[in-house]
């Protein structure tokens, strides 16, 4: 069996972080996995903790279905989309296929697509319908643990190594802000809000800031996110706990409302102030992944304003884009980065997400 290539020193087994259900996560010790043929063996470096993982943890409707969406995840499995890492080992033609080396920094899309269904086959491949999203579908398993296999329809991307960790691990991220940002279509000198201002939110804020808005609007309940909102580029923020946010920023349109708003909060009641906000025939991206449903008056959309509603979801073809700008310094964002915690504290990781008093995002480094 010469198929495979890789490291003398892969030990046998590994510690990897197993979700078994909700809040039951548990440290086990687990085989490192062999790579099959167009396989990656990556040595983990970082696994970041998203707000979807928190859904699955906190067992909203992602996680075990409801009268609207399916149950998602297929526990028992390591979880994680937001790695960082090395090739450790590689399948037989691995490394041509995926033009990289024993060794090389390595990230891959969140998504393996199966490349054959209807998607797939037009370009549209982040929305699979295998929907195979690495650490919440059991073929796909996640990086939070030491080693992690690339599938061989993972779409890879090799990491400059005089990137930070910090903005290594932001990779992901930013790669789904900027698709977000795209599917908003700002033109030069429009107002841009941009609604909710968590690891995503951010991210939109640095990448809505280069599309030169002529007004760029943040809002979150969080005052140390509008700190940091206004230094990646925000005008003008404010919070909506202690501002009537949909006046404000009529006021500042001369009772217009913006051209663009972008969603990240993921909270059903940020939808129907967003709406007011915004002017007619303007647009509306959605990004978030909500718990629970959200009652609106639709009328809003057509009678009242011909507006676009879009949506956004992961990061097609955006993953070469976000680590050319952080390469080149285009984007600066280290500081969405507050905790980098061992595995072991896991536990302490998932609730600082959870309850965001002063973590934004939180790196486990197995
Ligand atoms: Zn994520
Ligand atoms: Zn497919």
């Amino acid at each position: 069996m010469a198929a495979m290539t890789g490291h003398t020193d892969i030990p046998e087994t590994m510690r990897a972080l197993i979700c078994h259900g909700v809040r039951d996560y548990r440290l086990e010790t687990r085989p490192v996995p062999t790579p099959g043929p167009g396989e990656i063996l990556v040595k983990v470096h970082d696994c970041g903790i998203c707000a979807s993982d928190i859904k699955c943890y906190g067992g909203a409707a992602l996680f075990w279905g409801d009268e609207f969406r399916d149950a998602y995840v297929e526990p028992p499995l390591i979880p994680g989309h937001e790695f960082t890492g090395r090739v450790a080992a590689l399948g037989e033609g691995a490394g041509e296929r995926h033009g990289v080396d024993l060794g090389d920094r390595v990230v891959a899309e969140q998504i393996v697509p199966c490349n054959a269904c209807r998607y797939c086959q037009r370009g549209l491949y982040w929305l699979c319908v295998k929907a195979q999203v690495f650490g919440f579908k059991k073929a796909v398993e996640g990086g939070m643990a030491e080693y992690m296999i690339f599938p061989a329809n993972s779409r890879v991307y090799r990491v400059p190594d005089t990137m930070s960790d910090k903005h290594a691990a932001l990779i992901e991220p930013l790669g789904c802000a900027l698709h977000a940002v795209e599917r908003g279509s700002i033109h030069l000198g429009d107002v841009v809000v941009q609604v909710g201002c968590g690891t995503l939110g951010l991210c939109m804020v640095a990448a809505e800031r280069l599309k030169n808005p002529g007004l760029l609007i943040a809002l979150d309940l969080i005052d140390s996110r509008l700190d940091l909102a206004r230094q990646f580029g925000a005008d003008v923020t404010f919070n909506p706990n202690h501002t009537d946010v949909v006046q404000e920023v009529l006021k500042l349109t001369d009772g217009y409302g913006c051209d663009v708003l972008i969603e990240a909060t993921g909270n059903p009641h940020a939808i129907e102030p967003s709406l007011h906000m915004i002017r007619k025939a303007g647009t509306f991206v959605e990004f978030s992944v909500m718990k629970g449903s959200s009652n609106v008056d639709w009328t809003i959309i057509g009678d009242g304003k011909e507006l676009d509603i879009l949506g956004a979801h992961l990061a097609p073809y955006t993953f070469p884009t976000s680590i050319d700008y952080l390469e080149r310094g285009l984007i600066s964002i280290e500081p969405i980065i507050t905790d980098v915690l061992p595995l072991e504290a896991h536990d302490r990781g998932f609730k600082a997400v959870e309850h965001p008093e002063t973590s934004i995002k939180v790196l486990l480094r197995p």
